[in-house]
Protein backbone atom coordinates (compact mmCIF):
# COMPACT_ATOMS: atom_id res chain seq x y z
CA UNK A 1 0.00 0.00 0.00
CA UNK A 2 1.16 3.48 -1.14
CA UNK A 3 0.26 6.40 0.61
CA UNK A 4 0.21 9.44 -2.37
CA UNK A 5 0.57 13.21 -0.57
CA UNK A 6 -0.72 14.94 -3.77
CA UNK A 7 -3.73 12.33 -3.60
CA UNK A 8 -6.80 13.96 -2.12
CA UNK A 9 -7.86 11.32 0.35
CA UNK A 10 -11.94 11.84 1.04
CA UNK A 11 -11.69 11.23 4.94
CA UNK A 12 -8.91 13.81 5.13
CA UNK A 13 -10.66 16.00 3.51
CA UNK A 14 -13.77 15.34 6.20
CA UNK A 15 -11.74 15.74 8.99
CA UNK A 16 -10.31 18.47 7.78
CA UNK A 17 -13.90 20.03 7.05
CA UNK A 18 -15.04 19.15 10.25
CA UNK A 19 -11.54 20.71 11.69
CA UNK A 20 -12.12 24.24 9.81
CA UNK A 21 -16.01 24.20 10.85
CA UNK A 22 -14.81 24.03 14.46
CA UNK A 23 -12.21 26.17 13.88
CA UNK A 24 -14.74 28.52 12.72
CA UNK A 25 -17.23 27.86 14.97
CA UNK A 26 -14.59 28.50 18.18
CA UNK A 27 -13.56 31.91 16.72
CA UNK A 28 -17.06 33.02 15.60
CA UNK A 29 -19.97 31.79 18.28
CA UNK A 30 -22.37 33.78 17.31
CA UNK A 31 -24.53 33.09 14.07
CA UNK A 32 -27.16 34.95 12.27
CA UNK A 33 -30.30 32.41 12.15
CA UNK A 34 -31.49 34.29 9.01
CA UNK A 35 -28.81 34.30 7.00
CA UNK A 36 -26.12 32.17 8.32
CA UNK A 37 -23.17 34.33 8.70
CA UNK A 38 -21.07 34.16 11.87
CA UNK A 39 -20.03 36.83 13.83
CA UNK A 40 -17.04 37.03 16.63
CA UNK A 41 -19.00 38.73 18.99
CA UNK A 42 -22.54 39.55 20.06
CA UNK A 43 -22.41 43.18 19.27
CA UNK A 44 -21.35 42.52 15.42
CA UNK A 45 -24.51 40.00 14.90
CA UNK A 46 -26.72 42.26 16.70
CA UNK A 47 -25.17 45.16 14.40
CA UNK A 48 -25.60 43.25 11.54
CA UNK A 49 -28.82 41.98 12.37
CA UNK A 50 -30.14 45.86 12.95
CA UNK A 51 -28.45 46.85 9.26
CA UNK A 52 -29.47 43.63 7.11
CA UNK A 53 -32.50 42.24 8.60
CA UNK A 54 -34.19 45.11 10.14
CA UNK A 55 -37.07 44.43 9.86
ZN1 LIG B 1 -28.08 37.82 8.84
Amino acid sequence: MTINADNQNPIMNSAEERRRRFLEEFEKPFKCEKCNERFKKKKYLREHKSEVHSY
